[in-house]
């Protein structure tokens, strides 16, 4: 079986670099600088979920890793160091830098601390409510979020927040349509080595788990934070898109494909 090895080679991981200094003026440099020296990092979960000690809370520590050999492997390949992310398990609300957010609001991730949070009761909802394939839908959201991490780390998420003010409600929401799909793409990039390392996909799960993960919906607490305020005309894109994206960066896994900002096409 030929082994693809789509990230590997260094030239490429420049690319995304390139990408990003290209529509946001940053020099790669700084990016890469920026990003490692701002907070220590911890991997393992914190909080005290009613379900700690048992099966979801291993479960989301193994993604987690997984996510942080993937990343810490392409931020290599970039010349630059990955910061690993706090990831926080709750039930119920917890304070965040966003703010306060009730377990309603689902997982989301935090810039301002640089925290995951994954509400564990969204977990359940997923597996009850919307019968989505544990695993994988689990897998997806923790992804879709370490992507919202990256796109800090990278300066993209800051740079995007900044366009944003200047750009009228349309833009503004499109703006942040292709931030929710570059983050599917990521989850695709880990999946691509993922499922080279251990073939975690089976036929569907791609398109059940997205189509749950997004008619639950995440992020509601950064949108309310930053001042998003017309969810009804706020989307994470549609359910193809989000598919066709988690699906470039899966089949390419080279992150310079998750160039959501300048595709004419989304
Ligand atoms: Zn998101």
């Amino acid at each position: 079986m030929r082994v693809s090895r789509g990230i590997a080679g260094g030239g490429i991981g420049a690319v995304i670099l390139l990408v990003a200094a290209l529509f946001f003026g940053v020099d790669p440099s700084i990016v890469l600088q920026n990003g490692p020296t701002f907070e220590d990092t911890t991997s393992s979960p914190q909080g005290q979920p009613p379900t700690a000690g048992g099966e979801l809370p291993e479960f989301v520590s193994v993604v987690l890793a997984d996510t942080e050999d993937t990343w810490h492997a392409i931020f290599q390949e970039l010349g630059g160091t990955y910061q690993e992310p706090t990831m926080v398990l709750f039930t119920g609300a917890v304070q965040s830098a966003c703010g306060f957010a009730q377990a309603a609001v689902g997982p989301f991730y935090c810039p301002g601390d640089r925290r995951v949070y994954l509400d564990l009761s969204f977990f359940e909802e997923l597996r009850t409510r919307f019968g989505a394939p544990g695993d994988f839908a689990q897998a997806y959201v923790i992804a879709h979020e370490i992507g919202h991490h990256v796109q800090t780390l990278l300066g993209i998420t800051q740079e995007v927040n900044r366009l944003r003010g200047q750009v009228g409600q349309v833009e503004a929401n499109d703006l942040s349509v292709r931030v929710e799909l570059q983050a599917d793409c990521f989850a695709g990039l880990w999946a691509h080595r993922a499922q080279r390392s251990r073939q975690i996909l089976e036929e569907g799960d791609i398109e059940e788990g997205l189509n749950a993960a997004s008619a639950i919906g995440d992020d509601r607490l950064q949108r309310e934070s930053r001042g998003y305020v017309s969810p009804d005309s706020f989307t994470h894109g549609s359910s193809a898109q989000r598919v066709r994206w988690f699906e470039r960066g899966l089949a390419s896994g080279d992150p310079a494909s998750c160039d959501t900002f300048s595709a004419d096409r989304i």
